[in-house]
C-alpha cells in the first residue's frame, strides 16, 4: 500500500499559507506570529487552495513508484479538511494520480497530526487486508513517529531536492 501526503508532499501550498497568515494578522497584531484559529480556518479551507502549486519532481517519483512496484492500495491520508475535498479531487485529478482513497480530517477531529494519521493509516491496512506501507509525507514529526511504529516512509523533502535514489524494497 502506498500512502501520500498532500501539503507540502505532492502540492507546495507556501501562497495559500502566506495569503491566510495575512489575514490572520489583520485579526490580532502580535510581534511574534503563531498560526491561530483565522490562519487554520483559512488554511484548512478551499479559499485560497486555487493558489497551490503541483510539486512535479515528488509527483513524477510518485508516478514511476507506482508503475514499478504496482502497489495494490493507493491511498492519500491528509491532514486537510473534509471542506476541502471537491478542491482536493481537482487537484487529484489534474495531477493525475488515480487514488483508491482519499482520507481527510472531518471537523471536529483535533487530533495531532501524527496520531491521526497512524491511527488511517492501520484502518486502511486491515480494510485492504495489507501488511505494508510506505508513507510519502514532508513533516519530520509524522516522519518519525511513523517509522516508530514500523511503517516505512520516504522524507518527500529529499525527493524534492533530488537525493532520494531508487533503492526501493518491494511493496
Ligand atoms: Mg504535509
Amino acid at each position: 500500500m502506498l500512502v501520500l501526503d498532500l501539503d507540502g508532499t505532492l502540492f507546495d501550498t507556501s501562497a495559500r499559507w502566506h495569503e491566510c497568515k495575512k489575514l490572520s494578522r489583520e485579526d490580532r497584531k502580535t510581534l511574534f506570529w503563531v498560526p491561530d484559529r483565522v490562519f487554520w480556518e483559512c488554511y484548512q479551507s478551499p479559499r485560497f487552495m486555487n493558489l497551490d502549486e503541483p510539486k512535479w519532481k515528488v509527483i513524477r517519483f510518485v508516478k514511476r513508484l507506482i508503475e514499478e512496484k504496482e502497489p495494490e492500495v493507493i491511498a492519500v491520508v491528509s491532514g486537510r479538511s473534509e471542506k476541502q475535498r471537491k478542491e482536493t479531487l481537482k487537484q487529484m485529478s489534474n495531477i493525475g494520480i488515480e487514488t483508491n482513497e482519499i482520507v481527510l480530517r472531518g471537523e471536529k477531529d483535533f487530533r495531532k497530526d501524527y496520531e491521526f494519521k497512524k491511527f488511517v493509516i492501520r484502518e486502511l491496512m486491515e480494510k485492504y487486508d495489507q501488511n505494508k506501507a510506505i508513507v510519502i509525507d514532508d513533516s519530520d514529526v509524522v516522519l518519525k513517529y511513523l517509522e516508530e511504529e514500523e511503517i516505512e516512509v520516504i522524507d518527500a523533502k529529499t525527493i524534492a531536492k533530488g537525493e532520494k535514489k531508487e533503492n526501493m524494497n518491494t511493496l
